[in-house]
């Protein structure tokens, strides 16, 4: 079972009380954007074995969005984050570089 911890509630929760939000840190595209940057926007998605940043929301909760670091191979979650952020934050990085040396995503690493 996956266990999170609501960084805006301080709940260790587990999934049942949670609602998946797909992919975090998405690229926006608006008005003006092109059609390839649009469609990409709506309908493309990362799906990597390994290490992946998501959504979630502590439905049966507090009822906030926040962000998990997590690995679709193993299930182990690396730590989470305020949904405000714009990038994961660095001592999560290197807690995911340290355990899975050689590991990048995107920018991250
Ligand atoms: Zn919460």
């Amino acid at each position: 079972m996956l266990m999170f911890d609501c960084p805006y509630c301080g709940v260790t929760a587990d999934e049942t009380e949670l609602t998946a939000g797909g992919e975090a840190h998405l690229k926006r595209f608006g008005p003006g954007a092109s059609d390839a940057d649009f469609e990409g926007y709506l309908f493309m998605r990362a799906n990597p074995k390994g290490v992946h940043f998501e959504r979630w929301r502590h439905a049966n909760g507090c009822g906030k969005w926040f962000l998990a670091a997590r690995c679709t191979v193993t299930m182990e979650v690396f730590g989470t984050y305020a949904a405000q952020s714009t990038e994961p934050p660095k001592a999560l990085r290197d807690k995911i570089s340290e355990k899975r040396p050689g590991w990048t995503w995107r920018d991250f690493s």
